[in-house]
């Protein structure tokens, strides 16, 4: 996958301050807040910063977190996994497999067939109705 580096300053400007926060800063949204959480439509999930595809709504399932969460993205190579012990944990972050921005985390409590759930801040993703 051909990478995206932009530099903080473009980022800033093609984002609004809660994206930024998020994808750049690596901050977490309150949860119940997100617009995706309750969404069921069909489509596909892409990054807020770069478009990149990252997860089909056939692997999107309620887990009861307060976050959008998935089972397993569209394509391995859509995310990155990146280990994080900020706050006094040791999590796995999830990035973006493209341009690098933070997504959320990974936590192995998902349902089968993966037993994975990608809690994904609803901030950092776009939906694309198919
Ligand atoms: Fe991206």
């Amino acid at each position: 996958m051909d990478k995206i580096n932009k530099s903080e300053e473009e980022w800033r400007n093609e984002l609004t301050e809660e994206e930024y926060h998020i994808l750049r800063e690596k901050g977490t949204e309150k949860p119940w807040t997100g617009a995706l959480l309750e969404n069921k439509d069909t489509g596909v999930y892409e990054c807020a910063a770069c478009g990149n595809e990252l997860y089909s709504s056939d692997t999107k399932y309620e887990s009861g977190s307060g976050w959008p969460s998935f089972w397993d993205p569209i394509r391995a190579e859509a995310v990155e996994f990146v280990k994080d012990k900020s706050f006094g944990m040791i999590r796995t972050e999830v990035t973006c497999g493209r341009c690098g921005s933070h997504l959320g985390h990974i936590f192995p409590d998902g349902p089968q067939p993966s037993g994975q759930r990608y809690c994904m801040n609803s901030a950092a993703l776009k939906f694309k109705k198919n």
